[in-house]
C-alpha cells in the first residue's frame, strides 16, 4: 500500500501511525528528537529539524499525502512539503489554528462566540485591554501555547506587569475570563468528498493547565449537543477542512463559547478507541486518505483518564480493573507533566 506522512512523532502520531497499519498503509514519521513513541509502529522515521528543507523533500517524495500531528509547522517546511505532494489538513487551518488572534478573529467572523479578547505588545496595549474587557483574565502569547504554558492569569489590574513579564516579550493576546460551569469539546472529521461527521461532545477536566480527564457521554442538554456538532461543522466546512479536529468549548448559561480549535487528532478524543466502532485516528486517516467516513457513533459511557508524569506507576493497579483499557505511549522517562498514557475505563 501507499505510504503516509506524519509530521510529529509523539503519542499523537504512534496512534495515527497504528490506525493507518490497520487500514494497510505504512506511516514514515518526520520528527526533530531522537527515538520518538511513533518510531516503535512506524514504517520508517526522518530524524531531523523544520529547518532541514533538503529532509523535507525527501520525506515529502517518499509518501503520498502528508498529515500532522501537531500544529506549529513552520511556514517554510509547509512549503517545501507542499511543493511535492498534498498536506492535510489545509494550510488555512494550519495557520488560523497557530494564531489565537487570527484564531479568534476567524470563529467571530463566523458568527462564533468567543470570550472578548484584545492584542496585546506592549504594556500600553495590555493597559487599554484591561480598560476594555476588565479582570479577571487571561493573557497567553498568541503563538506556541499548549498545556496551558505562555499563559498568565489577571486576578486584577494589579497583576498586569507580572503577566506581561511572564510573556517573555513574545506577542499576545487579553481574553476575558469566561465564567463557564464546565468544558466540553467536539471531535469533528470532514472527508475529502466534503462529508462531515462528529463524535459525541466530551466533557473535559483540566488540572494545572493539562487534560486531567474526559467523561462521555458529556452534561450538555439535546439543544447544547446539537449546537456543539453544528457550529464544529460550520468551522469544518469553512476551512475547506480535510481530517479530524477538536473543538473545546466552554459551557455557559448564555450558550456555547468556542475556546480554541486543534487541527489535528486531540486528547479529548481518546476516549472513541474504547467507544466507538471508528476510532478517531481511523477517522483521520479515512478522511486524509479518501475514504468515507467511518461509523463514530458512541456504545458504551467512557472517562478517559490521561497518566501523566509519575501516574505512569499506577499501571499495575490499573491493569487489574475491569473494563480498563490501558494505552500506553512507550516513553521511557516520567517527568513531571509528561503524557506516558491513558485509560479508558469503560462503564458496566
Ligand atoms: P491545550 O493543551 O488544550 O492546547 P492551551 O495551552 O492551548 O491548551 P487553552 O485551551 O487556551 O490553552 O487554555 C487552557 C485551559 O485554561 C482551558 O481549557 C480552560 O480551562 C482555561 N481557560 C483558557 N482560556 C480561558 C478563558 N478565557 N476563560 C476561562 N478559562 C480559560
Ligand atoms: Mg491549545
Ligand atoms: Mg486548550
Amino acid at each position: 500500500g501507499s505510504v503516509i506522512g506524519i509530521l510529529g512523532g509523539g503519542q499523537l502520531g504512534r496512534m495515527l501511525s497504528v490506525a493507518a497499519a490497520r487500514l494497510g498503509y505504512k506511516t514514515h514519521i518526520y520528527e526533530p528528537m531522537a527515538n520518538p513513541p511513533a518510531a516503535d509502529v512506524a514504517h520508517a522515521v526522518t530524524t531531523a529539524p523544520y529547518e532541514d528543507l533538503t529532509a523535507l523533500e525527501a520525506f515529502a517524495k517518499s509518501v503520498a499525502i502528508v498529515t500532522y500531528e501537531f500544529e506549529n509547522i513552520p511556514t517554510t517546511a509547509l512549503d517545501a512539503i507542499e511543493a511535492v505532494c498534498p498536506i492535510h489538513p489545509n494550510r488555512r487551518a494550519l495557520s488560523v489554528s497557530q494564531d489565537r488572534l487570527i484564531e479568534k478573529s476567524f470563529l467571530r467572523d463566523l458568527g462564533l462566540a468567543t470570550a472578548p479578547y484584545a492584542a496585546v505588545d506592549d504594556a500600553t496595549d495590555l493597559a487599554e485591554a484591561l480598560d476594555e474587557i476588565g479582570a479577571p483574565a487571561i493573557l497567553k502569547t498568541r503563538r506556541l501555547g499548549y498545556d496551558g504554558k505562555g499563559q498568565a492569569r489577571l486576578k486584577s489590574v494589579a497583576d498586569a506587569d507580572t503577566a506581561l513579564a511572564d510573556m517573555q516579550g513574545a506577542s499576545a493576546i487579553l481574553e476575558g475570563f469566561v465564567a463557564f460551569s464546565h468544558e466540553v469539546s467536539v471531535i469533528a472529521a470532514r472527508n475529502l468528498s466534503g462529508e462531515v461527521a462528529a463524535f459525541d461532545p466530551g466533557e473535559n477536566v483540566h488540572e494545572g493547565g493539562i487534560l486531567r480527564t474526559t467523561t462521555v457521554p458529556a452534561r450538555l442538554t439535546e439543544a447544547q449537543r446539537t449546537d456543539a456538532v453544528l457550529l464544529s461543522a460550520k468551522i469544518l466546512n469553512a476551512l475547506n477542512y480535510v481530517g479530524v479536529m477538536g473543538v473545546e468549548l466552554f459551557v455557559t448559561p448564555k450558550g456555547l463559547i468556542v475556546n480554541e480549535i486543534a487541527p489535528r487528532v486531540h486528547n479529548s478524543g481518546h476516549w472513541t478507541q474504547n467507544g466507538c466502532a471508528v476510532d478517531q485516528f481511523e477517522q483521520h486517516i479515512r478522511a486524509i486518505a479518501g475514504w468515507p467516513l467511518g461509523d463514530g457513533s458512541r456504545h458504551s459511557d467512557v472517562v478517559m483518564e490521561n497518566l501523566i508524569g509519575n501516574d505512569i506507576d499506577r499501571i499495575p493497579d490499573i491493569a487489574q480493573e475491569r473494563n480498563a483499557a490501558i494505552h500506553l505511549y512507550g516513553k521511557a522517562e516520567a517527568r513531571p507533566g509528561r503524557k506516558m498514557g491513558h485509560v479508558n475505563r469503560i462503564a458496566g
